[in-house]
């Protein structure tokens, strides 16, 4: 089988299809992307990102990054159930015109406004949560969203307030003039009531389900592969999920230019497998806290501490998120 196609079906035009559709053409391959939704169609997200990385994914995309920023350099928050607060060094922590980015990605390039289908060639399922093209995964963990576009948050800063045991947290992030205040837990009751006394204006309320364990097993299917939120994607202790997307079409770029074949996906999955390994040890982290924390969690915290760095939060010291997850 030679996958090296004549055209790649990208189903999906969130930020994984879109920024993929966008580099595999600037790559000289030819791809059309496909995806129902109408332009300015909005999707639950905080827009959250550490600027420093993102930069380099719009220069690779060819697109200016600073067009795209909403608000940066705010202190960095975390708090827990028991009243622990605690601040952290902003190294990038920041939020974007998500929105824009997605449609600028595009511009100009073969877009369907209409659901795709799996063809014979390679396509690529970047339809987040539905992973309506490679199907439903056994493993699969979600959590429940909401989230508000409001005209003041629960603090000037980027505020994340821990729930116990791990399920699920509040979040408040300046948004150039407005705020995203939000909640995702798998508990229903904690969802309606950690917002129920939010006394902001609101412009927006949206919700969706958001995945959060990956799924190396099942990213591959026959000709069919999947990137971002449909791979699992999302870091299991904060959501982020933009970057993700970002570094997994890239590397799905990258493994298409260098292999042909069968090859080219099996090489994608090891890729992705060991750059997205610490989503592993945190979804462990996820459940042992949901249920019973054990020794063997303090392992994990470099990878948490990892985590937190690469969405722009600074960790210096281990035991910060030792207290806050302890006590
Ligand atoms: C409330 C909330 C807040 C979040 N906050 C942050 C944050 O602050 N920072 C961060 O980094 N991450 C955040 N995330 C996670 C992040 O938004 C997602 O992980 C990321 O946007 C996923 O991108 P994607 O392109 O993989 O999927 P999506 O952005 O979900 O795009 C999937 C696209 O596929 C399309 N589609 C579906 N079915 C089909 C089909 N059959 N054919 C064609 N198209 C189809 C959909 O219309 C959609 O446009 C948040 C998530 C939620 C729910």
């Amino acid at each position: 089988m030679r996958l090296t196609p004549s055209v790649i079906t990208v189903a999906g035009l969130g930020v994984a299809g879109s920024y993929l559709l966008r580099r595999l053409h600037m790559e000289g391959f030819s791809a059309e992307g496909y995806d129902p939704k109408p332009p300015g169609y909005y999707i639950p997200c905080g827009y959250a990102v550490n600027f420093n990385l993102f930069r380099d994914y719009c220069r690779m995309a060819g697109l200016e990054p600073d067009n795209y920023l909403l608000s940066s350099g705010r202190r960095v928050v975390m708090e827990n159930s028991s009243g622990l607060s605690m601040e952290f060094r902003n190294v990038g922590l920041s939020t974007i015109e998500k929105n824009s980015f997605e449609r600028d990605l595009v511009e100009g390039l073969r877009v369907h406004r209409e659901r795709a289908k799996a063809g014979d060639e390679v396509t690529v399922d970047a339809t987040g949560i539905s992973r309506s093209i490679i199907g439903h995964a056994r493993d699969d963990f979600r959590m429940q969203t909401l989230e508000y576009l409001a005209d003041s948050g629960l603090s000037d800063a980027f505020l994340f307030h821990y729930f116990p045991r791990a399920s699920g947290y509040l979040w408040s992030f300046p948004l150039g003039r407005h705020f995203h205040v939000g909640s995702g837990t798998s508990d229903p009751v904690l969802l309606r009531q950690s917002l129920s006394t939010f006394s902001g204006h609101v412009m927006r309320k949206v919700g969706r389900a958001i995945r959060l364990r990956p799924l190396f097993r099942e990213i591959v299917s026959g000709t069919i592969v999947a990137v971002g939120e449909a791979a699992g994607l999302v870091s299991p202790i904060t959501g982020e999920g933009i970057l993700p997307a970002l570094e997994s079409a890239e590397i799905l770029v990258q493994c298409l230019k260098r292999y042909d074949g069968d090859e080219a996906l099996m090489a994608y999955r090891k890729r992705v497998e060991g750059h997205f390994l610490r989503y592993v040890k945190l979804s462990r982290l996820q459940r042992d806290f949901a249920s019973k924390p054990s020794v063997r969690d303090v392992l994990y915290l470099r990878a948490a501490k990892e985590d937190l760095v690469h969405f722009g939060i600074g960790v210096s010291a281990l035991r910060m998120l030792l207290s806050l997850a302890l006590t």
